[in-house]
């Protein structure tokens, strides 16, 4: 056993209002610069939708992620070495500006320098690109608040396998949900494995993953290679750029910007510590559908004194390992098993995970004239809700319903009791006994869930620089990263600063 840490993530998807708040205060932040007018480090889109890039879940067309050889050995989608460096000057697997949607920008000195007329000026749309007016036609979140699904929303690519034809979108019958998307900082990631000049690394100290700027040739084989489509090409500086997980904050213990400014309250940050030694054979299992479990049981549970002390071994700090019982993020994925990781099916092993939406449940028991302290009528309610449970599936479990039907329950148990409680009604727990949850869990998890503070939702260590710094040949820290895809010698290791870097054998370079 190898014990890393890893910041990670976790959102409730149902308190996402949509706002955008987190991807504007991202974009002031990240890419407030020329070269990047078209990339959202962060970006919320609406389901069903194409998302951003357009279909960017089409693994056939982009070929993101890994799959298994015929020796069930995990390979880039991308193809090989060989072949990556085959389409160097030619790769076809690259969306387009008209994918991500061209970056406009107004003109808004025609409003105020306009001459006395008899029409009122207007601020005409104009390419950031190339400065020309320019009509809008695509945006990054075309389908917001169901505008465009009509029109688009079969387009998404977890409408497959006939679920098209039981998802309606016509009004009063359709359904949607905000997906606030960032880099998964992933424990597999298909990014750094594709970088033919290593400028993609994992920190070892956190997970997080950088482009070393200095390395970085603008090959693109990281855009190629990522499923999530979370690298973009600056195209002044010719070099990828992607979501940083703030690092510079979260080496001062604060939380990202986006998570800070969340207006839903939504984000959770904490620790995970994971067995680093397991990453890959949790990758590689051979059904899709058990790679959620296999990546669950990568993490371990810093409240057992058997890891904490091979943790310490390992060269995790102290306040990290107590930072990690405090988790909310473990909590949330581990302890109480209600968030999902995004397409678990592509075999990165992402770091931010979901709490799945919840339509109103407690509306349906009623609808159907059920009542909500009857777990059978509670739990059928379930399978019924107006959010396709092949829908969530789709985007969580590789397609297992049972696994999200199970999650739903917990919450919809959850909210059955809490409810209870607040009106004073008789207090049944059927529902809440047959989902595994105590009261005194419940009112923990509602805590989480539903009000939990500021200290509560962002348990971030800082880094130790000290560490960082390393004593000469020092060996213990290693890139999780291991796999045939990686050249000899890969496991290089980031310190603190994108771009510093040191050999296993602790040698600087
Ligand atoms: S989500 Fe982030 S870490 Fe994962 S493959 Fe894409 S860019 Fe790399
Ligand atoms: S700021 Fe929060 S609530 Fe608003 S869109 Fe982003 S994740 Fe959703």
């Amino acid at each position: 056993m190898r014990v890393m840490a890893q910041m990670a993530m976790v959102m409730n998807l149902d308190k996402c209002i949509g706002c955008h708040t987190c991807s504007v205060t991202c974009k002031q932040t990240w890419t407030n610069r020329g070269g990047v007018e078209y990339a959202w480090f962060n970006n919320v889109e609406t389901k069903p939708g194409v998302g951003y890039p357009r279909r960017y879940e089409d693994q056939e067309r982009w070929k993101g992620g890994w799959v298994l050889d015929r020796k069930g050995r995990l390979a880039l989608r991308s193809g090989n070495r060989l072949k990556r460096l085959s389409s160097l000057f030619s790769n076809p697997d690259l969306p387009t500006i008209d994918d991500y949607a061209e970056p406009v920008t107004f003109d808004h000195d025609t409003l105020v320098t306009a001459p006395a007329g008899r029409d009122v000026p207007v601020a005409r749309p104009h390419s950031a690109l190339t400065g020309r007016p320019t009509a809008i036609t695509w945006g990054a979140n075309w389908e917001d608040g169901l505008g465009g699904t009509p029109e688009h929303g079969a387009g998404d690519p977890n409408l497959g396998g006939g679920l098209a034809e039981k998802v309606r979108f016509e009004f009063e019958r359709t359904f949607m949900f905000h997906l606030p998307r960032l880099c998964e900082h992933c424990l597999n990631p298909a990014c750094v494995a594709a970088c033919p000049s290593g400028a993609l690394y994992k920190r070892v100290e956190d997970g997080i993953v950088l482009v070393d700027q200095e390395r970085c040739r603008g090959w693109r084989m990281c855009v190629s290679a990522c499923p999530y489509k979370k690298v973009y090409v600056n195209h002044t500086t010719g070099k990828a750029e992607k979501c940083t997980f703030c690092f510079p904050r979260i080496e001062a213990g604060q939380p990202t910007v986006c998570s800070e400014t969340c207006v839903g309250r939504l984000r959770y940050l904490g620790v995970v510590l994971y067995d680093a030694d397991r990453v890959g054979e949790a990758a590689a299992v051979p059904g899709e559908t058990d790679l959620l479990d296999a990546q669950r049981d990568l993490f371990l549970d810093p409240r057992d004194p058997q890891v904490a002390a091979a943790a310490r071994a390992d060269g995790v700090p102290e306040d990290w390992i107590d930072a990690a019982r405090r988790s909310p993020v473990r909590a949330l994925i581990s302890e109480y098993r209600v968030a999902l990781p995004l397409h678990p099916e592509y075999r990165t092993l992402p770091m931010v995970w979901y709490v799945p939406p919840l339509s109103p449940v407690l509306d349906a028991v009623g609808a159907a004239g059920g009542s909500a302290d009857d777990p059978d009528h509670v739990f059928a309610a379930v399978t019924r809700l107006r959010i396709p449970l092949e829908y969530l599936a789709s985007l969580f479990t590789a397609g297992d319903t049972d696994a999200v039907a199970g999650v739903l329950m917990k919450l919809t148990a959850l909210r059955g009791h809490m409810r209870a409680l607040a009106l004073g009604d008789p207090d049944d727990r059927g529902p809440l006994e047959a989902v595994g949850l105590t009261p005194e869990q419940a009112v923990d998890l509602h805590r989480l869930l539903a009000v939990a503070k500021y200290a509560d939702r962002f348990v971030v260590p800082a880094a130790h620089r000290e560490e960082a710094a390393g004593p000469p040949g020092a060996t213990g820290l290693r890139c999780p990263v291991d796999t045939h895809e990686r050249r000899p010698g890969e496991r290089r290791v980031a310190l603190g600063m994108p771009g510093r870097r040191r050999r296993t054998d602790g040698s600087a370079r």
